[in-house]
């Protein structure tokens, strides 16, 4: 299991303070009292957004405070309520309370639940007038906000998927694209172990990568991916099909890609058939551009493929072209309605399968 956490402190605002006064007129000597009541502190909600992907948002960002109540003041003025405080996450973060490990809440896709409950408002001493005590001094202060240590944890789903060959430098990739890798917890495999990684198209545009071992390479050594894995892995929104354009062992790309291709059919049929982008990689090893130009030009006619439109040529290595494959990336995660020909408004029938 692939997990992403983070623990910070959430803490909801205090309620304010009532207000201690009397009543001021021209022609009334002793006013009454009218000191108001203390506002309300600012709840700590979670949201769940959809887009979110990670919990990358919360490193170096330990501290989160809702507003408290203002003090109630003369007149009978009521303080104002303090704003709540809304932290946005993933759907399926867990947050849990850090000191006994009890789970708060599941979040669950659309929900918005209080975690952290604001204090209450105190009360002025107009409240506190009796027939003996005609010009009471007395208050309450607010309640304080509810504080909690929580620790947030993500089940990450990897939305990119890299298979290929071996050495077609799909970790090489994973390496240069990626910043943050989470920690993988027990995960049941053989010999293989998966990488996954957080790349970062620009600071609010996350996408969570998977290297995708095996197939070839599990298949050779006789090691199955776990069935965990295989079910992880058709979560992937989309495949990204590594070919090295001149490989070691003089074998031919274009026979390596239709390999690759059927092994993934035989594997799993819904990885299959999942949208590929195919990267044609290590475009470092020919120098000359027009060279460069013409291998791209063949390979693509060759497998049928439209230059720009399903194949992306880069350097894993040197960085070539790695910016425009991670748009694209995020560009077919997010696909906008506009740039979907033949897109069209089905009505929401529920097609259960
Ligand atoms: P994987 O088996 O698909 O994970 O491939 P690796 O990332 O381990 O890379 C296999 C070999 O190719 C290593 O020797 C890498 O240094 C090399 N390699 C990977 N990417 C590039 C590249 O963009 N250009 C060049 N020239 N070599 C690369
Ligand atoms: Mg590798």
């Amino acid at each position: 299991m692939f997990l992403d956490h983070a623990i910070i402190t959430v803490r909801a605002g205090d309620g304010g303070s009532g207000h201690v006064s009397f009543r001021r007129e021209k022609f009334v000597p002793k006013g009454g009292p009218n000191g108001g009541d203390g506002g309300d502190g600012g709840d700590i909600v979670v949201q769940a957004e959809e887009g979110l992907s990670t919990l990358y948002d919360f490193r170096g960002h330990p501290d989160w405070p809702a507003e408290p109540g203002e003090p109630g003041s003369a007149s009978q003025c009521h303080g104002r309520n303090g704003n709540e405080l809304v932290i946005r996450l993933p759907p399926g973060t867990m947050v849990i309370d850090d000191e006994t490990g009890q789970l708060i809440h599941d979040l669950k896709p659309g929900e918005r639940v209080v975690i952290a409950k604001g204090g209450r408002g105190g009360k002025g001493n107009e409240h506190f007038k009796t027939s003996i005590n005609q010009a009471p001094r007395k208050f309450t202060a607010g309640t304080p906000g509810e504080v909690k240590r929580v620790r947030l944890e993500l089940k990450l789903i990897a939305e990119i998927g890299f298979v290929g060959m071996p050495n077609a430098g799909k970790s090489t990739l994973l390496k240069s694209l990626t910043r943050a890798n989470p920690k993988i917890a027990n995960y049941p495999f053989t010999t293989l172990s998966p990488q996954l990684g957080i790349a970062e198209v620009d600071p609010s545009r996350r996408v969570v990568i998977a290297d995708i071992p095996g197939l070839i390479e599990g298949a050779s050594k006789g090691a199955g991916l776990g069935h965990d894995f295989l079910r992880h892995i058709e979560r992937t929104k989309v495949i990204c099909h590594l070919l090295d354009v001149v490989p070691d062992n003089q074998s031919d790309p274009a026979s390596n890609y239709r390999t690759i291709r059927a092994e993934l059919t035989a594997y799993s049929t819904v990885l299959a058939e999942k949208r590929e982008i195919v990267v044609l990689n290590k475009l470092d090893l020919i120098p000359d551009e027009e060279d460069r130009q013409r291998a791209v030009t063949e390979l693509c006619a060759e497998l049928n493929l439209r230059p720009d439109r399903d194949v992306l040529a880069i350097s894993g290595a040197t960085g070539m072209g790695l910016p425009v494959l991670l748009e694209k990336f995020w560009a077919e995660l997010h696909p906008r309605q506009e740039e979907m020909p033949g897109w069209k408004v089905t009505p929401a029938v529920a097609t259960e399968s």
